[in-house]
């Protein structure tokens, strides 16, 4: 949340700025801002989006080699032209973007009220601003010259919170001060010049060198030097890396919508999350990151899945395949829960932590309460180099490549498709499989991609359908057994992109509750593809009929039963039970996103929502 994004160097900053702030503006578009340095500090901000924010500045404005940039998912302070960064201290002497919480922000304003500081925005950013320019001004007259990054670093220790910040001083005003705690920062390397962004999206175009900042890591860069430090002011050693993207990884090339784009990514996706990891021909199967820890794996007593949001219900999916492939118990919690409610956590269970980002702060900070109780932690990313990757000691890349909308599709397929390589993995290897059983799904999912392909071409159908629900306040999505998460997410999906109120519920609880709200005007989304299940849930569909409810079917291509009795069907190829989630969200996917559009949502960019919740 919150896109940061800064320059120094040989080119215009403000080019630069501005469309780094439009590649990072999937992280938050509550305000925009930039600061340029031209002799003076000067601060363009708005509420609104970054095309609002280059509609305020003039020809005039946009001169400078030195900048920095900021586009705000509010957490302090209502979207507001004030609220928005940058934010100046209150003698001008420090300017700030900022990432994260200062959460003892209000014991530190009445500290710097009593001090004769006031305030412009509600933020607890501007706080942070007036807090490094107060170490700084009480500083002023010592015998030994104290510097604006001193200030920053002992600002900084007086904070609690979460933080991936930007300072430019007005006593240097060729110097970037950066500073990590909990939110991203990563920090381009080029040719006499210099980039730090939220992640490496707004970098790429100039160059693939980059460092990605530790917690605790303050980085003091100019035009031709980079000095990294840690808070206590000791020398860090820049860990280079070069990082593989491209730049069309991360433009829409020709789809109207990311969402919509990362919806017809699917097969490309998974299909390269199975690369290099599953053999059709050798019938193979070899996860690379959990060689090391494979063995406490097979014989685990107990595994933990944490995650939040859509990584949640891809683990519930996991939960479903590792206790059917393998036996072995596992639970899936809400990270936010789990880091909070004293969870009993043994030696020697396992814990997997699920994120898109690699960044989710609650994750993170679960994984860190793990840890600390003696587990063994893996991670499931999409973001190499992320902060999840490096916390925990193996684990399983998913290969979607970059997902910018901020409603969640490819990420949840190829995190499926590894957790379900991982429970096959287990399973085969603690015999909770056999090897027929393993081979088949093994050639069930190389399969996968090519059954997505096969529902991708009913996209217009589906179209058609969104047109019965886009005036709908409420809908219903039920499954049972492995289509029960696929439920939940495909209610998820609609209520974050089109605003519908919609629920998920395993089918057989409708009568528990859910079915006192069917009427002719609710939709009733119903997973009911063939499988052992599969008679329950035609009876649950003739419940629903009966109350007049209108029922909108995933079945299994070639199904008749159901097609009677549904007012729409939309067939997937068949597949193993255990691989209907992964072919049953995609027309899910596809009926909220042309929903949103019909309703005239801003599809990628949901309101209120944000990509890569680095808060709590
Ligand atoms: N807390 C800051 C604000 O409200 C930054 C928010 C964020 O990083 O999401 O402006």
């Amino acid at each position: 949340m919150c896109g940061i994004v800064a320059y120094v160097g040989k080119r215009k900053a403000s080019n630069i700025l501005i469309k780094g702030l439009k590649r990072l503006e999937y992280r938050g578009y509550d305000s925009a801002g930039i600061a340029l340095i031209n002799n003076d500090i000067n601060v363009y901000k708005c509420q609104g989006r970054v095309s609002d924010l280059e509609s305020i500045l003039t020809e005039e404005d946009i001169h400078g080699f030195v900048g920095m940039g900021h586009t705000r998912w509010a957490t302090h302070g209502e979207p507001t032209d004030i609220n928005a960064h940058p934010h100046e201290s209150m003698n001008g002497d420090f300017i700030i973007i900022h990432n994260g919480i200062i959460e003892n922000y209000s014991k530190l304003k009445i500290g710097l009220e009593n001090e004769g500081y006031s305030f412009k925005s509600e933020t607890d950013t501007e706080v942070l601003a007036n807090l490094i320019e107060y170490v700084f001004l009480s500083h002023i007259n010592d015998d030994i010259p104290f510097s604006a990054e001193e200030a920053v670093r002992q600002a900084l220790l007086m904070v609690e919170g979460a933080y991936g910040l930007v300072v430019i001083a007005k006593s240097e005003k060729d110097k970037l001060i950066a500073a990590r705690k909990g939110s991203p920062l990563v920090i381009g390397i080029g040719k006499e010049e210099y980039f730090i962004a939220s992640d490496a999206t707004p970098i790429i175009e100039y160059t693939n060198s980059v460092i990605y900042l530790n917690d605790g890591d303050i980085a003091i860069i100019t035009k031709n030097s980079l000095n990294l430090t840690n808070l206590k002011n000791v020398s860090q050693k820049p860990d280079i890396k070069t990082i593989d993207l491209k730049l069309d990884e991360i433009e829409k090339g020709g789809f109207e919508h990311y969402m919509l784009k990362e919806i017809y990514e699917q097969p490309k996706a998974i299909k390269d999350t199975c690369r290099g990891r599953l053999s059709f021909e050798a019938k193979a199967l070899k996860l690379g990151g959990l060689h090391d820890v494979f063995e406490e794996l097979k014989s685990a007593k107990r595994i933990l899945i944490i995650a939040c949001g859509t990584s949640w219900h891809a683990g519930l999916v996991g939960e479903y395949l590792l206790e059917e492939f393998t036996r072995i118990p596992t639970e899936v919690e809400y990270a936010s829960e789990f880091r909070y409610r004293n969870p009993v956590i043994n030696k020697g269970d396992i814990v997997i932590a699920i994120s898109q980002s690699g960044e989710t702060a609650d994750t993170l900070a679960a994984i860190q309460l793990a840890k600390s109780a003696g587990a063994l932690v893996l991670g499931v990313c999409n973001v190499v180099g992320s902060s999840i990757p490096r916390e925990t000691v193996a684990g399983v890349y998913t290969h979607a490549g970059p997902e910018i909308g901020v409603a969640s599709t490819k990420a949840f397929t190829a995190q499926v498709t590894v957790l379900t390589m991982m429970a096959m993995a287990i399973g085969y290897a603690n015999k909770g499989l056999t090897k027929k059983e393993y081979e088949d799904l093994i050639d069930e999912l190389y399969l996968i991609p090519e059954k997505i392909e096969k529902i991708l071409e009913k996209a217009d159908f589906v179209e058609k359908i969104a047109d019965l629900i886009k005036d709908a306040n409420n809908a219903l999505y039920l499954g049972r057994g492995y289509l029960f998460p696929v439920a939940l997410e495909g209610a998820l999906k609609l209520k974050e992109i089109s605003y519908i109120h919609a629920e998920g519920y395993p089918a057989a609880e409708m009568k528990h509750g859910p079915i006192a709200l069917i009427d002719d005007k609710m939709p009733v989304i119903v997973l009911a593809t063939k499988d052992h299940s599969y008679d329950k849930i035609v009876s649950n569909i003739q419940e629903v009929k009966a109350r007049k409810g209108l029922i909108i079917a995933v079945v299994t291509e070639g199904d008749t039963t159901i097609k009677n009795m549904a007012d729409y069907v939309i067939e997937v190829p068949h597949s193993d039970f255990a691989l209907a989630p992964l072919l049953t969200v995609i027309p899910l996917q596809l009926l909220s996103y042309y929903t949103a559009v019909k309703r005239g949502c801003n599809v990628d960019q949901p309101r209120n929502l944000a990509k890569s919740v680095t808060v709590e």
